[in-house]
């Protein structure tokens, strides 16, 4: 069975250790998660891809569980000295470990290989397990338009809007800088044509979600997939469960719950996303017209739990 996932970064890297538990269970489980790469930015010279490198150090079992993203056992040396010449951006901690990820990268980048490649060869270290493709090689961004004081209006990058300001500024929108050009990378419309059931992770839908959709093709590609496609909700209960996608969606102006991500997402036969929509428990009965809804316990709590959850999925798309 292969399994394609469009996912984030922790909530998805989280949700695709459960995927491959799952997928272990089958005689021919196959799975590839095209992955999010509007967080990316430079910093210091360096490209970092947040969420790519979320979801392989966990699925390489080297992430740091307790602080939610980078390297466990991370120390900070390089940091400390870049703060130390007032280097900006001072309010980005760069790990040493994952200094070196990022390092490898841009110098494959700057070689001319494109992140799909790139991406490719960080993964033959971590053996993720699972088939990793950035959405698109091409440059695409999230920015965030928003009133800073003294400065009025402005768009700044998604990772200042969160790491420097931690989504506490007046926010008007999110833009998707180079949407409008970027290509959906090597492997990610064939796994989408060639999946026998696509899953939309947890992940947040507006920051992690939409942008990987916002590559054109990607939504006409899941549109006329042979799968079914399901989502699984990153709301429990009206609350995020851990992250920003409560400020996310109120700045779309969508209620933060599952009823609300599941109509933003809509139905596949009404020109949106979803065949199945899973809810967890504490919101079961929820009724989203054209869209079949089931509820499971969402919460990720270990892999156990989100195989389970993977396979109420799967039992949905059936
Ligand atoms: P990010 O890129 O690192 O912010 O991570 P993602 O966008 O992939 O995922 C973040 C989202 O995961 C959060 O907004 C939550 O809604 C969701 N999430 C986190 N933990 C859980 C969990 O245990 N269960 C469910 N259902 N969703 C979760
Ligand atoms: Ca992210």
């Amino acid at each position: 069975m292969r399994i394609t996932v469009l996912a984030g970064g922790i909530g998805g890297a989280r949700f695709l250790q459960g995927v491959r538990a799952h997928a272990r269970t089958l005689p021919d489980g196959d799975v590839t998660a095209v992955v999010n790469v509007a967080d990316d930015t430079r910093m210091h010279g360096l490209r970092i891809s947040p969420d790519l490198d979320s979801v392989m150090y966990t699925l390489g079992g080297a992430h740091d569980a307790e602080r939610g993203w980078g390297q466990a056992g991370e120390t900070w040396t390089v940091s400390g000295e870049l703060k130390a010449y007032g280097a900006e951006p001072t309010w980005f901690g760069l790990g040493d470990k994952d200094i070196a990820t990022h390092l490898v990268r841009t110098t494959m980048l700057d070689a001319g290989y494109p992140l799909s490649r790139v991406t490719e060869a960080l993964c033959t270290r971590w053996n993720p397990g699972v088939r990793l493709i950035p959405a698109t090689d091409d440059r695409l961004e999230t920015h965030v338009v928003v009133d800073l004081p003294g400065e009025g209006q402005r768009a700044i990058h998604f990772q200042e809007w969160w790491v420097r300001h931690r989504g506490n500024v007046p926010t008007h929108r999110f833009v998707f800088v180079g949407a409008d050009a970027a290509k959906p990378a090597p492997g990610v419309l064939d796994a989408i044509a060639a999946a026998d059931v696509i899953l939309i992770a947890p992940s947040n839908p507006v920051v992690s979600i939409a942008p990987i959709l916002a590559v054109p093709g990607l939504r006409d590609a899941l549109a006329s997939a042979s799968a079914p496609v399901v989502g699984v909700s990153g709301i429990i209960g009206g609350s995020p469960v851990r992250g920003m996608a409560d400020k996310c969606l109120a700045t779309i102006g969508v209620e933060c719950s599952a009823a609300g991500v599941g109509a933003l997402y809509g139905p596949r036969a009404d020109g949106g996303l979803l065949d199945g929509w899973l809810v967890d428990t504490a919101d079961a009965g929820l009724e989203i017209p054209g869209v079949r809804v089931a509820s499971a316990p969402l919460w990720m709590t270990d892999e156990t739990a989100t195989a389970a959850i993977v396979s109420a999925a799967l039992a949905l798309a059936a």
